[in-house]
């Protein structure tokens, strides 16, 4: 009895001091108290549950690839950026904060924090189910930067292909335009980097689409053949997402 106690208070108190996506536990009225922790403990990263199960975008991404990416790739990324947040005695409230301020942070902090930030929004880009495709104010808004859909993949493939190594592929809004654009490592279009280290310079922006392009996102089933990889994925892009990030 004592022990679930305790148990239950040191929960309570992980609930308390971890700050969701954009949003925040300490908002929550059922905690209550625990809401004046925020001023005194830094910002945690979280790792959003996976929307489906890990068969979910079979054929196209495999089960397996799937459970090792999420539960050792995309956990050992928070690991490391929540630890690196306390051990740097990072004072950001948000992850906003964090990326907008990049230069000043350490390689650990980048290359995690992009991480984290990079896998929940790659999950939510995807969804089960049938070939889907962009209707509506994203169809529209796509035809317009890039004449029609066809070339926008043309583009997003190419930059996908040839970014060299590790690195994502991304659709994002730049003063009101879309454009494609790529990383390398685990860097985000959110982040403002050190001068001469601007990798994303070309592209900094509102992410609104992105893929994964390291290996271990499709090395299991596809080994080298990241084409067939990018094709495929194609058939599982959450468009609804996608629209409803352009705003
Ligand atoms: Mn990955």
């Amino acid at each position: 009895m004592k022990n679930s106690r305790r148990d239950f208070i040191k929960k309570s108190f992980n609930a308390a001091v971890v700050t969701g996506i954009g949003s925040s536990i300490m908002a929550s009225p059922a905690l209550g108290s625990c809401s004046r922790t925020s001023s005194v403990t830094a910002f945690q990263f979280q790792q959003i549950p996976l929307p489906y199960n890990y068969a979910a975008l079979e054929p196209y991404i495999d089960a397996q690839t799937m459970e090792i990416h999420y539960t050792k790739h995309h956990t050992a990324y928070l690991k490391n950026v929540n630890e690196a947040i306390l051990a740097e005695k990072i004072t950001a409230e948000n992850e906003q904060d964090i990326f907008k301020n990049m230069a000043k942070h350490s390689a650990k902090i980048r290359n995690n924090a992009g991480g984290v930030y990079n896998h929940n929004f790659f999950w939510l880009s995807m969804k089960p189910g049938e070939s889907s495709s962009p209707s509506g104010k994203i169809l529209e808004a796509l035809n317009s930067s890039f004449g029609d859909f066809e070339k926008f993949k043309q583009e997003f493939t190419q930059a996908a292909m040839t970014r060299f190594g590790s690195g994502w592929a991304w659709l994002i809004r730049e003063n009101g335009k879309l454009k494609v654009t790529s990383t390398p490592n685990q860097d985000n279009p959110l982040m403002d980097l050190p001068a001469g280290q601007g990798t994303v310079s070309d592209g900094k922006g509102t992410p609104l689409l992105a893929l994964d392009v390291w290996e271990h996102a499709y090395y299991l089933k596809y080994q080298n053949k990241r084409n067939e990889y990018i094709s495929n994925w194609w058939n599982v892009v959450n468009w609804d997402e996608v629209s409803k990030r352009l705003g």
